[in-house]
């Protein structure tokens, strides 16, 4: 498919408002409509900027809205997601550096849309006077409770419990591209991820509002009051607060893929479950958890998300996974002390873990010391005989690697390099600058 729209005649304009204040302060980016059939976002931006434009502006700093794939918002069609390629999966190092290199006449008009996005957060980012936060704006096409989504970082973290929706965690590990992600890794500020409510519907228009509202108060550019956080709590009802992570995401293969009718967000869903079909056969999850965003878009498209599992993280996790993370020494003992994982890299963040050790610890060991997956072949589904059996065949090869290590001046002399089996993990980017900060 291609664009209709001629790149610069597009009829959505790229900014939708800018509120700025004397004094120096955060910088605020809002961007709606990264998908073109979630105009939601737009919508809401423009209401807040116009509301407050005629109301004495802001107290300090800067907040720019944005609109995102401005050539799928056009399309009168209304459905259209994307053209070629999913806007909110191409912010890689790699596509940015190619967008940007890249003559316009010879991109997509989807990677014209990223590079004038990058373009704008470089510019606000040469002007900012203060911290960046980025909230985008995003709807989902089946019914369910709005939710809030960032990275696992501390600062993160408390920022976006903030807004009383559920909170989710852990969406970069299973998306790669993520708007979201590319922000905090290239400007090191906090971006939290809205998904407002169901595609179209007014209360999602609502909850969108209040959660810029919310932002403008989280982030001081505004006094804060109780009125936004008392709508998007309602919302939220009786999940407010909660914290889930993210264990599973089903890519659909088969354009044909249809969610069963009888299974919703947030639904408990166990392993072997039939969920939806696709190609002619019966999908089946790998994952025990609850149900979160089946698709039920009009257009799928191989590649697309067909659904996520997601499970509840409890707060005793949460704030020993803080304290924890917080000591240096944890750090520099995981390379050395826990067989199977070595260093990656000069900077000491990254860490390479061997298969089957990953296999035995899962994502959760890393996820509780503040490392996320950056490369992983997804969890190995092994029940716990399995598991127990692979376990301790790792430990004896594990500890035969660390003798033979000895011998030979340690692990890293005898393990390869790096083999593409290996699992890849980071500390949070915000959590290292906070680190270096203090
Ligand atoms: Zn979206």
């Amino acid at each position: 498919m291609r664009c209709e729209v001629e790149p610069n005649r597009c009829s959505v304009p790229r900014t939708i408002g800018v509120l700025e204040a004397e004094a120096a302060g955060p910088t605020l980016i809002v961007i709606g409509g990264v998908h073109g059939n979630e105009p939601t976002g737009v919508r809401a931006a423009e209401k807040v900027i116009s509301r407050l434009n005629s109301n004495g502006q802001i107290a300090r700093g800067r907040c720019v809205a944005l609109t995102g794939h401005r050539r799928a918002l056009a399309d009168p069609d209304g459905h259209t997601r994307y053209l070629e390629e999913d806007l909110n999966r191409l912010f890689t190092p790699e596509r940015v550096k190619e967008a940007l290199r890249c003559n316009r006449q010879s991109l997509s008009p989807d990677m014209i849309e990223l590079a004038e996005i990058v373009a704008c957060l470089e510019a606000e980012a040469e002007r900012a006077r203060g911290p960046m936060y980025l909230i985008d704006i995003h709807t989902f096409s089946s019914r369910g409770t709005p939710f809030a989504a960032t990275e696992d970082a501390i600062r993160a973290r408390r920022f976006c419990r903030g807004f009383g929706l559920p909170m989710v965690l852990g969406f970069e590990e299973e998306l790669h591209g993520l708007l979201s992600d590319y922000f905090t890794n290239r400007f090191g500020g906090v971006s939290v991820v809205v998904e407002a409510g169901r595609h179209g519907e007014q209360a999602a228009e609502r909850i969108a509002e209040a959660t810029l509202m919310r932002a403008l108060e989280l982030t001081g550019l505004i006094e804060p009051g109780i009125e936004a956080l008392e709508v998007l709590k309602k919302a939220a009802g009786a999940r407010a607060g909660r914290i889930y992570d993210v264990r599973y995401r089903h890519v659909i293969k088969n354009p044909d893929f249809k969610m069963l009718d009888r299974v919703h967000s947030f639904a408990r869903v166990h392993v072997g479950e039939h969920v939806a079909d696709e190609g002619g056969c019966a999908q089946r999850t790998p994952e025990s958890g609850l149900m979160f965003m089946p698709n039920r878009q009009k257009h799928k498209r191989p590649g697309d998300d067909g659904y996520f599992i997601v499970r509840r993280v409890g707060g005793v996790w949460l704030a020993l996974s803080a304290w924890l993370r917080d000591r240096a020494w944890i750090h520099r003992a995981l390379p050395r002390f826990l067989p199977g994982v070595r260093r990656r890299g000069a900077s000491g963040h990254e860490l390479l873990v061997s298969p089957q050790i990953a296999a035995v610890m899962k994502r959760d060991l890393f996820h509780l010391l503040g490392y996320r997956l950056v490369r992983h072949d997804g969890e190995l589904h092994l029940n716990r005989a399995r598991r127990l059996a692979v376990g301790m065949q790792a430990i004896v090869r594990s500890v035969g690697l660390m003798l033979a290590g000895l011998v030979a001046g340690g692990e890293r002399r005898i393990l390869a390099e790096e083999s593409p089996q290996d699992w890849i993990v980071r500390r949070h980017h915000l959590d290292v600058l906070d680190e270096q900060d203090s």
